[in-house]
């Protein structure tokens, strides 16, 4: 699904002081796209993801995601769009403490399109290479493990957009690659676009478009200069 961004604007008083922190003219992203972000920490990054998923509001601009004008939907409407439309694998992954890897992900098709299918979350947890851990809790998980659950949760409601926070992050390289295919794998199949943030060269470069964020954050680059 496309994702339209215009004139978007994200702003913070602080102190007194007002604080741009996204200021994106313009950004298109076409259905099924595969895209990487890269850019320094604190530049905005997880909060366009957030924008993109109807997390938080804009201050300023039009956000269109699978056709919804998301600034004009109030917070209910943005959480059912969400359970919907986007699979969002958070940088700390957001487990749920009291189930088991598969019970995590089944809860991912809470609310979606999709009927909770438990074989459809069997499969994937094991193409993530996690057979023999589909009863684990995340306490008895390594923190590798968990991301990989974390990921198999995202993808297994067969959502419209994959949004990606340093997905890799607490990976070792054996697992980064792998991991990386799969999900791109898994997005290709399911005609699903995927947008993914990461600082890892290997993980930035496995994407033919790339996106520098500082080119296309405007506030960010604005305070790099006045710095
Ligand atoms: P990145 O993902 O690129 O590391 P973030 O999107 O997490 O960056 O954060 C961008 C900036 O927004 C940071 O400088 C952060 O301090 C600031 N920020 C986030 N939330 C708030 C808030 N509620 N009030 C003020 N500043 C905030």
């Amino acid at each position: 699904m496309t994702i339209t961004i215009d004139h978007l604007k994200v702003e913070y008083h602080n102190g007194g002081e007002l604080l741009t922190i996204l200021d994106i003219p313009f950004w298109h992203v076409k259905k099924g796209e595969q895209i990487s972000i890269s850019g320094p920490s604190g530049s905005g990054k997880s909060t366009l993801l957030h924008i993109i998923a109807g997390l938080l509001q804009p201050n300023k601009g039009s956000v269109q995601v699978c056709g919804q004008e998301l600034t004009q939907l109030g917070e209910v409407k943005r959480d059912r769009f969400r359970a919907k439309s986007i699979g969002y694998i958070f940088q700390n992954f957001n487990l749920l403490q009291g189930f088991t890897a598969l019970e995590n992900v089944l809860l991912g098709m809470t609310f979606s399109a999709e009927k909770p299918h438990r074989q459809a979350a069997i499969d994937l947890l094991k193409e993530m290479g996690l057979d023999n851990r589909l009863k684990h809790y995340p306490s008895q998980m390594s923190i590798g493990e968990q991301q990989r659950v974390a990921i198999a949760r995202a993808l297994v409601k067969k959502p419209d957009i994959i949004l990606a926070d340093e997905p890799t992050g607490s990976l070792d390289p054996l697992h980064t690659g792998s991991v990386i295919v799969k999900l791109r794998q898994a997005c290709e199949e399911q005609g699903c676009t995927l947008i993914i943030v990461s600082h890892e060269k290997e993980v930035v470069s496995a994407f033919e478009k790339q996106v520098c964020f500082l080119e296309l954050n405007r506030a960010f680059a604005e305070k790099e200069g006045a710095a």
